[in-house]
């Protein structure tokens, strides 16, 4: 499987230059031109690895990375002005993984995702893909998948997915699952669970024909298959 690269940068002739020689590399690369719209995807996909400008229209890239570091662990390479000092500082207080300084030469980038990467697989070697039946989620590369059909989820489906399989034919209430997926401090609406079990169900059990996520009345939920 290849390495979703997601690209948000405004300087069209960059993005493009970055798409070109990343999909060279063999990666998968998406595009976004502005701060809100590359937010909403980085949310919106577990991809592997986001390539973030700071200076950007809609919402500044730290801005971007502030409210995505809410969200996600996915690493981050900042872009950043040759001058800005303070944006490297910042970006890296604020969870970014590395950054970069333009211009920078392609190889420099490529050596940079290649370690950002290595690290987060060295992180996460001991994470052994998680499976229910034909179902199979793979931690260290963000995927899921129903035999060969990859799933489309989520941020926020993968990590419930995730949980749901870390416990398998462990029943989990609705507050372990808000605490572990939605964090101590959520706020908001406490049926979001529901919401988004219902989602995953239109995603795993609709679609392929199966029941794998089992509501225990009174309790919570839990994963179990038949399968190995
Ligand atoms: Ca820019």
């Amino acid at each position: 499987m290849a390495v979703n690269i997601l690209i948000i940068e405004d300087e069209s002739a960059i993005a493009r230059f970055l798409e070109l020689e990343l999909t060279h590399e063999g990666y998968a690369v998406d595009k976004a031109a502005d701060g809100r719209e590359g937010l909403a995807m980085a949310l919106a996909r577990p991809y592997g690895l986001v390539l973030l400008d700071v200076m950007l229209p809609g919402l500044n890239g730290l801005e971007v990375l502030r409210r995505f570091r809410a969200e996600s662990d996915v690493p981050v390479i900042l872009l950043t002005a040759r001058d800005a000092v303070m944006d490297k500082v910042s970006g890296l207080d604020m969870g970014a993984n590395d950054y970069i300084t333009k211009p920078f030469s392609i190889e420099e980038l490529l050596a940079r995702i290649r370690a950002v990467l290595r690290a987060g697989t060295a992180a996460e070697k001991r994470t052994a893909v998680l499976r229910c039946g034909k179902l199979s989620l793979d931690p260290a590369r963000h995927a899921a998948a129903y035999g060969d059909v990859p799933l489309q989820l989520t941020y926020k489906e993968f990590s419930l997915l995730q949980t749901l399989l870390e416990n398998r034919d462990i029943v989990q209430t609705r507050d372990m699952l808000l605490e572990k997926v939605w964090g101590y401090d959520y706020a908001g609406e406490t049926n979001v669970v529901d919401v988004y079990i219902r989602y995953l169900r239109q995603k795993i059990d609709a679609p392929f024909g199966v029941k794998l996520i089992h509501t225990v009345r009174g309790m919570g939920y839990v994963i179990k298959g038949d399968g190995p």
